[in-house]
């Protein structure tokens, strides 16, 4: 049985230094690791350990957490120069919880096994306010056996842990979300939008609609939002981008054409042009804004 009390950390982003705090208050032995030296320097004032690399941190325990942003990353962090698979002794369980392309998941997990390093790829939706709560919803592919030994420790993030399937499962599973998420987001900003032409308060609206059967968690967490103005991240568009391309490539390579979500891609891409690509993807609402000349704001009383 492996020692689950001291966890290695690796991408402390938005997501990853909520997750790796709310570790340390769980009572968990944390060691972070990342490039960006400040959000290090926050976890040590938090209680964590410093790590020198990503082999420097794998070596010292046996439970690898990593949130980075996309495949590339992850194949660095694990596979790359002093990286994980140079320092991680056999029996070791990594999590990485970023949301990657499937087959990258399948790519990694096979050479860590080849040194007898077992891995789960468990990915997670809620955005940073449930990363703080404590409450995202974790979709995780891999071994049962494997799975049992981390479940307490995922719930400690999430509030659910979800085993989907095999290596690579929770990674679809996630794709499958950002893209009811992404049409979520274009279909509201659509409705506000016509909303607001015709001469209608928008905040009335949503507050007529949301109880109803077009009321849904993206309305309600996105609308307070775009009624402000604020497109602060959040979820950056940019990385919205990344999953529905991740979407588009697992779709292309299994037969299963997606053409909504190559529009609302299409969509977020020219925002991207537009300089808007570090806005949340609640901002893909300034794209139906601009092509209708208003602006879906609360009205002064
Ligand atoms: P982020 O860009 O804020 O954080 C990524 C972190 O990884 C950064 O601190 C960066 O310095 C670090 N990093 C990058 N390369 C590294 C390397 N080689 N070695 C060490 N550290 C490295 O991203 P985020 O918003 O925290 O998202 C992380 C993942 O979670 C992404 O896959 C994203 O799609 C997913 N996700 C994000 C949200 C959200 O709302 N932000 C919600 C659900 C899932």
């Amino acid at each position: 049985m492996i020692n689950s009390k001291k966890i290695v950390f690796i991408g402390l982003g938005i997501m990853g230094k909520p997750m790796a705090k709310n570790l340390i208050k769980a009572g968990y032995d944390l060691v972070v690791f990342d490039l960006n030296k400040k959000a290090v320097e926050e976890l040590v004032n938090a209680g964590a350990s410093e790590g020198l690399s990503s082999k420097d941190v794998a070596q010292r325990t046996q439970i690898i957490i990593t949130m980075l942003p996309n495949s590339p990353q992850v194949k660095d962090v694990m596979l790359g120069s002093d990286s994980v698979i140079e320092g991680a002794n056999p029996g070791s369980i990594v999590i990485d919880m970023s949301s990657i392309a499937p087959l990258a998941s399948k790519e990694v997990y096979e050479k860590l096994n080849e040194k007898g390093v077992f891995m789960l790829d468990a990915p997670v939706s809620g955005g940073e306010p449930k990363a703080v709560d404590g409450t995202l919803a974790i979709m995780v592919g891999g071994a049962a056996e494997i799975y049992d030994q981390v479940k307490d420790i995922l719930l400690k993030m999430g509030s659910t842990a979800v085993l989907v399937g095999d290596i690579g499962s929770g990674n679809v599973t996630k794709l499958a979300n950002q893209i009811i998420v992404a049409l979520n987001i274009a279909a509201m900003s659509e409705a506000f939008v016509l909303a607001t032409k015709a001469g209608v308060d928008p905040e009335k609206v949503f507050n007529a609609i949301r109880g109803g059967l077009a009321g849904s968690t993206v309305l309600n967490a996105k609308m307070p939002l775009v009624l402000k103005g604020n497109f602060k991240p959040g979820f950056r568009i940019e990385l919205h981008i990344k999953d529905l391309m991740n979407a588009m490539d697992t779709a292309h390579e299994i037969g299963t054409p997606l053409p909504l979500t190559s529009s609302v891609l299409e969509i977020m891409q020219a925002l991207k042009v537009d300089g808007k690509e570090k806005d949340d993807h609640g901002g893909l609402i300034q794209f139906y804004e601009k092509l209708s000349g208003v602006e879906v704001r609360k009205r002064e009383v």
